[in-house]
């Protein structure tokens, strides 16, 4: 068969039933740098006389890390607000990293506090209390218990960056939600749990699914959108996936090659999805974009407080 791809931001095409369209992150995002992001920081700066700042903390030197660091600061710049990274050693304790959280918590300057994880492995058992202890008005990452349970709750709080990614693409490419099959793969408090809720406030009908799922295909042959983030190379083939169904692929991986594929066997998969995200170029460059949205809202969020 004959498929043709369109990456179609600037151009819209009418969607045949042998044409997939890719859901474009990176165009997306640099859509939402222009004409949301950047006119919003220069409202700040305005109105409040100040720039909004982004505290970025890693620990140890995992390359993957400060690759994903050194992109959120780079694009932090672009868009207006300051970025500041602080890199600790890898034999940092979990006293001393409490300490820096603390001065960025009570620093006023500070609109955002991002704490980049995977921590090392000595500070592993300490992750979700290294997390807690962020201010949640300034936990722009939105995985403090507060956040997790604001999204759980429907309050005001900060939502994690890579879910509300996936679900402003969605919308950006008018996919249908309300009443639609969304099977999420996955349930890390940084993906799975809170995608599956974000689709159920969308009206969505969400099945969880995870490494213990039974008849995992079956399931996610019912899905109208497939989200898929495990971490799994290329795991998902199209027999997991019906004719015509939407597919998030969130995950990142190498391949034995060391070539970076996603969850999903794309070449395969295309033939049958209606729209499909490219790995690179799709879930990625949305997670970043979210993390400035957020430290933006979290500026509003403290400002409100006041
Ligand atoms: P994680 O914490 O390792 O969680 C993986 C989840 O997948 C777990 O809930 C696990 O189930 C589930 N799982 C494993 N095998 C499965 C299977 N065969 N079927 C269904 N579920 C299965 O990973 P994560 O942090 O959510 O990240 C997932 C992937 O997304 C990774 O590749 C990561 O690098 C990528 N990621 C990308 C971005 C981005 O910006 N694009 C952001 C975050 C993460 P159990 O709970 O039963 O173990």
């Amino acid at each position: 068969m004959n498929f043709q791809y369109y990456i179609t931001l600037k151009k819209e095409k009418p969607l045949g039933d042998k044409l997939i369209k890719l859901m474009d992150g990176k165009a997306f995002r640099d859509e939402l740098v222009k004409n949301e992001f950047i006119p919003r920081v220069k409202g700040i700066q305005e109105q409040f006389q100040t720039t909004p700042r982004l505290t970025t903390i890693l620990v140890g030197e995992n390359p993957a890390s400060q690759v994903y660091v050194r992109n959120k600061i780079k694009l932090a710049e672009r868009v207006g607000i300051e970025g500041k990274q602080i890199n600790l050693p890898e034999n940092t304790s979990f006293k001393e990293l409490q300490e820096i959280i603390h001065e960025q918590n009570t620093n006023p300057e500070v609109t955002g506090i991002l704490l980049q994880l995977p921590l090392p492995s000595h500070l592993k058992p300490f992750e979700r209390k290294a997390i807690n202890f962020i201010n949640h008005l300034k936990d722009v990452d939105g995985l403090t218990n507060q956040n997790q349970g604001a999204l759980l709750t429907g309050d005001k709080g900060i939502i994690p960056c890579t879910p509300l990614g996936i679900l402003k693409l969605l919308k950006r490419y008018n996919i249908p939600l309300q009443g639609k099959n969304a099977v999420v793969m996955g349930r890390s408090i940084l993906v799975g749990k809170p995608m599956g809720l974000l689709l159920l406030r969308e009206h969505a009908t969400v099945t969880y699914t995870h490494s213990r799922t039974k008849n995992l295909n079956e399931i996610t042959r019912r899905a109208d959108i497939l989200i898929v983030a495990i971490g799994k190379p290329e795991f998902v083939t199209s027999e997991y996936v019906k004719d015509g169904a939407v597919i998030v692929d969130v995950g990142i991986n190498r391949n034995e090659k060391g070539k970076l594929v996603g969850d999903v066997l794309f070449e395969e998969v295309k033939s049958k999805a209606s729209y499909i995200t490219p790995v690179p170029g799709g879930i990625g460059p949305m997670t970043v974009a979210m993390l400035m949205n957020n430290t933006i809202e979290a500026f509003y969020l403290q400002h409100e407080e006041l």
